[in-house]
This record gives C-alpha cells, structure tokens and sequence, in this order.
C-alpha cells in the first residue's frame, strides 16, 4: 500500500473511533468470522527507512490483538474449522483465525510463544522455494539495494530514469517508484530479473535472503509438529498466479503443496495466494484451486467472513494486522468490520 493511501486509511480508522461510528456499523459489518492476515512478527527497528514494515507487526501488537480477541469472546480456531463452521453454518459463536504468510522464521521465534500462551492455534502458509532457501523475497532485495545506495538507475516502464536516493524520504519514494514498476511486469521471473540486477550493480546478496529470513525444511518439520499450527501452501516460487499460464498456475499450486506434503508428510489442505489482490488472484485461480481439492484459499482482499462466503471457499478475505497501524484502541474499529467495509466499497461478499 502507498503511504498516502496508508495514511488515508489511518485517518479513516481515526476518524471511525473517535466518531464510535464502528458501533453502528458492527451489527452490519462484523459478520460471522475474520482470518487475520500476518507476515512477519518481530521487535520494532528504529531504521528511518522500512518501506515493509506494513508487512510486519510487534510481538506486543500480536499480544494485543489475542487479548481483544479473548476479551470480545471471540473463538481462536484452525481453517479447518473455519471451513466446517462456514460448510455448516455454525455461526453461534463469533470466530478468528490467525495466518502468516510466507513462512518467516520469526513466526517460530515470536508468534509462536504467543499463540500457545492463548492456546490459539495458527496456520503457516510455505512458499516451497523459500524453504528450500532458493526463491527470491525480491521486495526485501529491493529495501536493502535503495537503503545502500545513493542513486539508482533503472529502465522504470521503459523508460531510463535516474532516482537520487541520498534521504530516507527520497528512499521511500524511489521504493514506490520501482516498486510500482515491479509490479507492473508481466510475471515474477522479470521480476526476478530486475531485481536481481539492481542487486548485482549495488553490491547486495539477494541470494541469501531467504535462508536468512524463512525457515528451512528442516526448521518447519519442527515447527509443524507444534498441534497449533497448520502449514498451508503458497506456491512453489512465491509468484503471481493470475499472471501465470492455466499450466503453470497449476505446477505451481499443486507443486507447492505436493513438495510440503513430501517434505512434512503431512497432508496440505489450505492455500494463499502470493499477493492476492485483485491482480493477482482472479475467478480462474479460484476455480482452479477448488478444482485441486483445498478445503479454502485466502486472498488479501479486505474483508470480513460472511454466510455467503460459503458458497466461495477459495477466495476468502483476510483482515490484515498492518504494521502501520498498530494502535490497540483501532482494534475495535477492526474487528467492528467497519474498516474492511469502508476499503472494499461496502461488500459484504467479494469474490469474483
Ligand atoms: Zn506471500
């Protein structure tokens, strides 16, 4: 997300606080159920320049949101039982699920303690490549390169630009600036591609990344064998799959759950989407999710879960604990389903 639309957002949430609008929207907007959506979790850096934190939350915010969680008498459930609750319309009780992407180390490190504190069970969704320490998490390449460097060159939307990078605040802006372009490209081996590059020209390892930051194979067999946690799949490379042929769309999803199948023996039932926005997560990846037997699949699209969302077991929204908004007043607002309904338009159901 933009800073600018990070901040409207924030003044969004301010405002439905200080205004108690969430009160009136909650019978409306709460829904029957939420799956949280976690990246990483780990003490706050004083860096000037973290233009990924919105990808990661403080232990203490996590410990903050479990107590509200409780304090609202809210069930911590596992995505299986998100999914029976939803198959069976079992909507006595209000319901929460908690998810990490990617699969970090400090999910083991830091949520994990926290989680068994509150008994609170949590799934891990694995990108195979970042286990095996071979895929790319080119978006922290791309921090590192731009917090080194000075300047940059790239040929942003084919054209040769020259991005000064001497302060934090032009830092920030050249991140937005490529990675816009980035995101723009026709799959994620360009991606790859530029980054890598850039990597090369400013002297960072971008090899390495993943083994610094992911657990290993060896890491998550232990980590699975936890009864609290649920290892689900995120493709094989960690790519955009609405932009990936039907086949490989396919290799990917399937791959990635058959290699963590192979690896954790144990079966893999639950699926996200690398990014999954509306870009990278349509009606055909939907489909064809489903058609490969996961029980659910998740998306970042905002939202909160409804009855409806039955009838769309593959594209279920998230809400997502955002590192830019760690504020445990704003929880209420959250959980209300005001602020999903206010960045989704209003819809209860999104998923097509
Ligand atoms: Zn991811």
């Amino acid at each position: 997300m933009s800073q600018l639309r990070s901040s409207i957002f924030r003044a969004g949430l301010e405002a439905l606080y200080l205004s108690g609008a969430h009160h009136l929207l909650r019978p409306l907007f709460a829904g029957v159920g939420t799956i949280f959506m976690l990246h990483r979790v780990r003490p706050a850096c004083d860096d000037v320049f973290q233009p990924n934190v919105h990808l990661e939350i403080t232990p203490d915010f996590l410990r903050a949101t479990l107590e509200h969680v409780r304090e609202l008498d809210i069930d911590i459930v596992t995505l299986d039982e998100v999914h029976r609750r939803l198959r069976e319309r079992d909507f006595g009780r209000r319901f929460a699920c908690f998810t990490f992407d990617d699969g970090y180390r400090d999910n083991r490190d830091f949520a994990l303690p926290l989680m068994r504190e509150f008994a609170a069970p949590l799934t891990v969704y694995v990108a195979s490549d970042f286990a095996s320490a071979t895929g790319k998490l080119w978006w922290v390449a791309l921090e590192r390169l731009i917090a080194r460097a000075d300047v940059i060159e790239a040929p942003v939307h084919g054209e040769q630009r020259r991005l000064d990078t001497p302060t934090a605040a032009a830092k920030r802006e050249a991140f937005a600036v490529l990675h816009g372009w980035l995101r723009s490209m026709p799959s994620d081996v360009e991606i790859n591609r530029a980054v890598s590059e850039l990597c090369r020209r400013h002297g960072v390892d971008d090899s390495q990344i993943a083994r610094e930051l992911c657990m290993s194979w060896t890491e998550l067999k232990e980590f699975a064998s936890d009864p609290l946690v649920t290892i689900g799949a995120h493709t094989l490379s960690h790519c955009n799959v609405a932009k990936c042929t039907s086949d490989d769309a396919e290799r990917e999803i399937a791959g990635s759950r058959g290699s963590i199948e192979a690896k954790l023996n144990r079966p893999v039932m639950h699926f996200a989407y690398p990014y999954g926005d509306r870009d990278a997560a349509t009606a055909r990846d939907f489909a064809l999710v489903r058609k490969l037997g996961f029980k659910t699949a998740v998306t970042t699209r905002p939202g909160m879960l409804f009855a409806e969302n039955a009838d769309h077991m593959t594209a279920l929204p998230r809400l997502s604990l955002n590192g830019n908004y760690q504020d445990a007043r704003l929880l209420k607002v959250l959980m209300s389903g005001a602020a999903t309904a206010m960045s989704n338009g209003f819809r209860r159901v999104d998923a097509a």
